[in-house]
């Protein structure tokens, strides 16, 4: 399936896609997950996102945009993808449009996940974040097995750098300002699917249903 993933930071994108790629063997295509290896592995791309990340603002459209060209050209990109975190801005969308139809692909569809303010918040602030292999755990809800520890890889289970309450705050606005407008422009497009984010285990079977599969 080839699928966009939007939602406000914490809706569960991620989650949801680790879950659809398991079904039908498509890739999940984080822009989040591939900056941050930039910037851990001190890339030229990662020097230039990292102010903007820490802070929770949106890295600049040319960059990711430079990013997706590449990425979407990758062989396992044939077995189908899931956008997850991309794209967030008008301008994105646009361009994503016009590489879509140069490449002559069609997307299945766009999913809006819904999530109220509050549940969002306390998500975010008790998320925890595999540095090996992106793992996401909870401190509530589910921990790893050690604490700190990725029960998958055994790498450092942390609070990521842009989850501090400030950047939160501020990922949230930046969310409603620029990437929210995303849904109505797929609406308009004709292809948005709405789901109310209860669980990951219900998204995954409404859309699994909405896909006819
Ligand atoms: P979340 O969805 O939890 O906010 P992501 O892992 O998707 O987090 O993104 C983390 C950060 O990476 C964002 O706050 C932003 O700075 C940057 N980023 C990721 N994807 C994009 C994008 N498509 N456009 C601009 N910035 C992005
Ligand atoms: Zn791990």
């Amino acid at each position: 399936m080839k699928l966009i993933l939007l939602g406000a930071p914490g809706a569960g994108k991620g989650t949801v896609a680790k879950m659809l790629t398991a079904i039908d063997g498509s890739v999940q295509i984080s822009t989040g997950d591939i900056l941050r290896a930039a910037v851990k592995d001190g890339t030229d791309l990662g020097k230039k996102a990292k102010a903007f990340m820490d802070a929770g603002d949106l890295v600049p459209d040319d960059l990711i945009m430079g990013i997706m060209k590449e990425r979407l050209k990758e062989d396992d990109c044939k077995s189908g993808y899931l956008l997850d975190g991309f794209p967030r801005t008008i301008p994105q969308a646009e361009a994503l449009k016009v590489m879509l139809t140069e490449m002559g692909e069609k997307l299945d569809g766009v999913i809006n996940l819904s999530v109220p303010r509050e549940v969002i918040l306390d998500r975010l602030t008790t998320r925890r974040t595999c540095v090996g292999c992106g793992a996401i755990y909870n401190v509530k809800s589910n921990p790893p097995k050690v604490e700190g520890k990725c029960d998958a890889c055994g790498a450092d289970v942390v609070q990521r750098d842009d989850e501090t309450e400030e950047a939160i705050s501020n990922r949230l606005d930046v969310y409603n300002e620029k990437t929210a407008p995303l849904a109505d422009f797929y609406r308009k497009e004709g292809n948005l699917m709405d789901i109310e984010a209860t669980s990951s285990d219900v998204v995954v079977a409404a859309i699994k249903s909405k896909l006819g599969m």
